[in-house]
């Protein structure tokens, strides 16, 4: 199978523009006839083609309450489509504003025990979540600074960096459409 991928642009003013998919062949063509002689910087952006990421997606299900804030989401996505100021959903002002939006989704973190942490524990699990851990705060991963520390613990949060969720784009984009955020308690560390 061809390795397809997305060639993404950089213009030395900043401009980012991403496209595609190309196959290896068609990307090198674009770079060295459109991209290079007109000054953009090129990035290949590699892409998985739909069956195979669909079957990552499902097996390498991580631990976390799935599908928190899917309903602020929604009611955020039906609002930004019937905006009288929006020209339905395929309009570019409405795939901004949802652009914009989705990549403040939420996730929670946990506290536990290394062995909880690693799913190496005896406890049972409730939705593929150990009852054995502590939820912590929802925290936006668009807005909060984290690294790769190369560590079975996957990446390292930045706490002096961290912001809760719903985040101040995601309140934004609520407010303005008078739309109420989830309420969470979130049980004291213990
Ligand atoms: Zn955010
Ligand atoms: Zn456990």
């Amino acid at each position: 199978m061809d390795h397809l991928s997305a060639p993404q642009a950089t213009s030395p003013c900043g401009t980012r523009l991403t496209t595609g998919p190309f196959d290896l062949g068609e990307a090198i063509l674009l770079v060295d006839e459109q991209l290079v002689p007109k000054g953009w910087q090129p990035k290949y952006l590699p892409l998985t083609p739909v069956p195979d990421a669909m079957r990552v997606f499902a097996v390498g299900r991580r631990m976390s309450a799935a599908g928190y804030g899917q309903d602020l989401f929604v009611a955020l996505r039906r609002a930004i489509i019937t905006d009288q100021e929006n020209d339905g959903a395929d309009c570019p002002r409405a795939g901004a504003v949802i652009a914009h939006v989705e990549q403040h989704r939420p996730i929670i973190m946990y506290f536990g025990d290394e062995e909880c942490m690693l799913a190496e524990c005896d406890h049972p699990h409730t939705d593929g979540i150990c009852t054995g851990m502590t939820p912590g705060p929802a925290v936006c991963v668009s807005c909060s600074a984290y690294y790769d520390s190369g560590s079975e613990w996957g990446p390292e949060w930045i706490d002096a960096f961290r912001v809760e969720w719903p985040c101040a784009p995601v309140r934004a984009v609520a407010d303005h459409y008078e739309i109420p955020l989830p309420e969470r308690e979130v049980p004291a560390r213990g």
